[in-house]
C-alpha cells in the first residue's frame, strides 16, 4: 500500500527543499522555465524503506498580495483532496505567523490528517519556533531541517501510521 503526502504552508517554510530532498531529483526547478506554470507537483518520495508520492504546493511565490489568500487556499485545498495525509511545515526560525495560522484553520476545516512540521529547525535559532508550533493546536511538531537532512526519522515516524 502507497500512500500521497501533501506538502503544504505558506511561501518560504521550505517545502520545495523538502520535496527535492525527498524525491532526490530537482523538479522543482523544472517549474521556474519561462512559460510554465504548474501549481502542484508530483514526485515518487524515498524516505528509509518508505515509497510514496509526494506533492508540492506551489504557485503561491508569486501572486500579488490581494490573490495570494484566495489562491492559496484553493491549491492548498486541491492538494489537501488528493492526498491521504498533509505535512504542514512551518519555519521554525520565523515562528508561527498570522498566514501559517489562514494554513491550519484550511487544514482544519478540510479534516485532513495532518502532520506538523517546524522546519529550518538547525541549530538553536529554532527552539522557540518548535514551542510556538504546538500553539496552533496540531499536535506535537516535528523538528525539521529540509535542507540539512535532519529530522528524517521522526518524519518517517510520524508517516508509518499513514502507510
Ligand atoms: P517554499 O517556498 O516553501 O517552497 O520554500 P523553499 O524550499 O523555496 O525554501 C525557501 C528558503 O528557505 C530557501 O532559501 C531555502 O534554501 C531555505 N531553507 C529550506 N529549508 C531550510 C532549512 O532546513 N534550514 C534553513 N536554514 N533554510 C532552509
Ligand atoms: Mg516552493
Amino acid at each position: 500500500m502507497t500512500f500521497t503526502l501533501a506538502i503544504v504552508g505558506r511561501p518560504n517554510v521550505g517545502k520545495s527543499t523538502l520535496f527535492n530532498r525527498l524525491v532526490g531529483k530537482r523538479l522543482a526547478l523544472v517549474d521556474n522555465q519561462p512559460g510554465v506554470t504548474r501549481d502542484l507537483r508530483e514526485g515518487e518520495a524515498r524516505l528509509g524503506e518508505m515509497r510514496f508520492t509526494v506533492i508540492d504546493t506551489a504557485g503561491l511565490e508569486d501572486a500579488t498580495d490581494d490573490s495570494l489568500e484566495g489562491r492559496m487556499r484553493r491549491l492548498t485545498e486541491r492538494a489537501v483532496e488528493m492526498a491521504d495525509a498533509c505535512l504542514f511545515l512551518i519555519d521554525a526560525r520565523a515562528g508561527v505567523l498570522p498566514t501559517d495560522e489562514i494554513f491550519a484553520d484550511i487544514l482544519r476545516k478540510k479534516n485532513a490528517h495532518v502532520i506538523l512540521a517546524a522546519n529550518k529547525a538547525e541549530g538553536k535559532a529554532g527552539e522557540a519556533g518548535m514551542i510556538e508550533a504546538w500553539g496552533l493546536g496540531l499536535g506535537e511538531p516535528i523538528a525539521l531541517s529540509a535542507e540539512h537532512g535532519e529530522g528524517m526519522g521522526d518524519l518517517a515516524a510520524a508517516l508509518a501510521p499513514v502507510a
